[in-house]
Parts: C-alpha cells; structure tokens; sequence
C-alpha cells in the first residue's frame, strides 16, 4: 500500500513537471512594425509615426524589463532553439527611409537596443531614403538590414520570373552592404502566395513576415508571421495593448 502511495505521488510530480517543461519552451514573441517616424507626421498618413510617441514606447520598454531581439534570435526563439527572454519583442521599420537614421536609430543606440530594417534595395541611395553608408553604420550597431524587396511591387502581382528578381536581386545588394546574405524577408504590403514561399525557401529564406495576426508562436507559419503595424495616432495604452496580444 505504501508503494503504491509513492508510486501514484512519483507518477503525478513527473507528470506536473514534464507538462511545466512544455509550457516553459512555448515561444510567444509580438513583432513591431513601423515605417515613417517624424517629427511632424501628417496627421492623415497612418503610416507616418510621431517621434514623441515612439520615445515614450521606448522608454516604457526599458523601465518595463523588455528585450529587444535580434531578428537571429527571434528565429532562434521561434524555433524553440534557444529559450526566450521573459518579456521579448522585435522590432521592425520597413522601407528604408531617411528618418530611420536621423530619428530612430539614435533613441535605439541611446537605449541599446536592437531592431531590423527591411529596405527596399532599389530605394537606396534615392531622396528620403537611406545611403548605402548609413545602412552600413547602422547595421555595425545592432541593426540588422533585410529584404523587402527590390521595389515593393505586390509580390502576387507579379509572374513567377519577376518575383525571383524582386528577391534574388535584392539579396545581392543587400549582401554587398552586410558582407552576410539575408535570410529573413517582409513582403511588401502584406502581399505573398505559394509561390513566393517556394522562391524564398529555393533562395535559403528561414522567414517570411505578413501584417496581422497577433503574436507569432512557434506554431506559426513562419513563412506568414504575424507582426502589429503602429499606426499614426496610436497612443501609449495602444502600444501596450499590441505588444501583449499582437492586436
Ligand atoms: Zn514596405
């Protein structure tokens, strides 16, 4: 009778800890994604942020414990390679625009922080767009530089041909800024089909981001992973809420 008590106890304490196991591993990481960030954003442009703001999500960040990710380490958590931080987040600015270096990526150093920008690789070098040598600077300071293609065409408005050069030959450029081929991509307006997932997976992409969807698991797609656009307008109580649920 006694064995059969410390048997049932052992069963239940191996029990109780093996499904503490599997709950401690489940990723569960939101993704940021902002474009235009401005001292003076039109009012009426979602897609431009206002600077204020964005130094207030910042520092509600750092006071509230958060880490922020290298976009290598997001694919490390997601993949449930590496263990998660308490409180992870990834920040994402697509398009490449000036404003990146001249407003943002000072909070970010100021902060040490990390983030990835996905250029668009035709726009660089172009007006109110980052220079080659900014990308370069940026991405010597924890800012990693990916694909967003090479002019942000709807990738299913596209034949399969013209897909392949949009990624292909924006890998190449990319690659001679970073010395290193980028893996992860953001398709331009969310815009993505089977095909494309085909190319990006023959070309050695590991991710592909869509917009929506709340957080990204490590049961997502990781060719459709979600990540919650800050909009214009969008105050302190919005962005908290958006970094818990991804909504
Ligand atoms: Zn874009």
């Amino acid at each position: 009778m006694k064995k059969m008590f410390l048997f049932i106890l052992v069963t239940l304490f191996l029990g109780a800890s093996h499904s503490s196991n599997a709950a401690a591993t489940n990723a569960s990481v939101p993704v940021l994604l902002y474009h235009v960030v401005s001292t003076n954003p039109d009012p009426n442009n979602q897609y431009q942020y206002s600077l204020t703001e964005f130094k207030k999500q910042m520092d509600y960040l750092k006071t509230n414990g958060y880490t922020t990710l290298s976009i290598d380490q997001y694919y490390s958590i997601i993949n449930k390679t590496v263990s998660m931080p308490s409180k992870p987040v990834l920040l994402t600015f697509d398009d490449c625009t000036s404003d990146f270096y001249t407003n943002v990526y000072p909070i970010l150093k100021q902060y040490g922080m990390k983030a990835t920008q996905f250029a668009v690789s035709n726009w660089i070098d172009t007006g109110g767009h980052m220079t080659t040598s900014q990308l370069k600077i940026v991405y010597a300071n924890g800012i990693d530089v990916q694909n967003h293609t090479t002019n942000h065409s709807s990738l299913t408005s596209l034949t399969h041909d013209q897909k392949y050069v949009a990624i292909n030959d924006a890998t190449t450029k990319i690659r001679s800024i970073t010395n290193k081929s980028p893996i992860y991509c953001a398709y331009p307006n969310a815009s993505y089909d089977t095909d494309t997932v085909s190319i990006l997976k023959n070309l050695g992409y590991k991710i592909g981001f869509k917009v929506g969807g709340g957080l990204s698991k490590d049961t997502s797609d990781k060719y459709a992973l979600p990540r919650s656009m800050i909009l214009n307008g969008d105050i302190l109580t919005v962005f908290i809420r958006k970094i818990s649920t991804g909504q």
